[in-house]
């Protein structure tokens, strides 16, 4: 791999994503910094980043649920950069509702932005780490990669999949010194969680509260929300030599979830 690393965070204006992309440029990679919208302030959070870090930070619009802007993107990052050795795939939505009422316009997106944009991203990207002798791809899965949850069958759905391509392409390129794995959150306070909130309300007929107290955190043992950090920090982690080995893997980053 490179001496000064480029890392691709798709889905990174905001959550997770952005502290990742932040916490890689902290270990001084250069940052392609990703979302659909591009508003001013998409912009704005590279040029903090690169500000903030003393490293190269661009923004580059994408939407994910695109198959050819997926390959752009990484294609894009290649021509700026002149590599990619960090690809992290994590730009993901959600939707909540009983199955026999899912929208299919929000399956369709769902699987597309969680599921699908991971294989173009990582397509784009192997011949790329292969050529430069090595490289690093972290999927960001969730606990729901792991065991389901009551109308998130979309999403459930997705980051099974998401099992599935990790350990399949860690298996594919497991003697190209590129390593892929999954990390998989519980909870985490972000935009997403916050949107979920009101449908989660309507499903279950409760008040924001015991939602959170009784349809989140009471899946998670410790009783506390993830921060971005810890997640940003495992991915860290599996970027870093010592991880050189973890292959095809997962980190669960949910409080003792799934130890359930
Ligand atoms: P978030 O809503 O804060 O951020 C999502 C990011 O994805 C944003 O930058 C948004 O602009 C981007 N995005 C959405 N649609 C896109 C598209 N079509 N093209 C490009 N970018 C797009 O969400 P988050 O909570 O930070 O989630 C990030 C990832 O972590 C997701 O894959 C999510 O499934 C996963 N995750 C989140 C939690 C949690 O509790 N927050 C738990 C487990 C897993």
């Amino acid at each position: 791999m490179n001496a000064q690393r480029t890392a691709i965070v798709t889905g990174s204006t905001s959550g997770i994503g952005l502290a990742v992309a932040q916490a890689l440029a902290a270990q001084g990679c250069n940052v392609v910094v990703n979302s659909f919208s591009d508003r001013p302030e998409d912009h704005e959070v590279a040029a903090a980043i690169a500000r903030d870090h003393k490293v190269e930070a661009v923004y580059i619009k994408a939407d994910m649920s695109k198959p050819a802007e997926c390959r752009d993107l990484v294609a894009g990052a290649a021509e700026r950069f002149g590599a990619v050795d960090i690809l992290v795939n994590n730009a993901g939505i959600q939707h909540v509702a009983p199955v026999e009422e899912f929208p299919v316009e929000k399956w369709d997106a769902i699987i597309a932005i969680n599921l699908s944009s991971a294989f173009h991203t990582i397509a784009a990207a192997l011949p790329l780490m292969k050529r430069q002798g090595g490289g690093r791809i972290v999927n960001i899965a969730s606990a729901h990669g792991l065991v389901a949850s009551p109308f998130k069958s979309a999403y459930v759905s997705a980051k099974h999949g998401v099992m599935g391509l990790t350990k399949t392409v860690a298996l594919e390129v497991a003697q190209d010194h590129v390593t892929c794995n999954a990390v998989c959150p519980g909870y985490v306070l972000t935009p997403l969680v916050e949107a979920q909130i009101p449908d989660q309300m309507k499903v279950h007929n409760m008040d924001r509260d015991t939602v959170v107290r009784e349809v989140m955190l009471e899946r998670q043992p410790t009783g506390e929300f993830v921060t971005v950090e810890q997640v940003a920090a495992t991915v860290v982690f599996l970027c870093s030599q010592a991880a050189a080995q973890i292959n095809g893997a997962h980190i669960s980053v949910d409080g003792g979830w799934v130890a359930q």
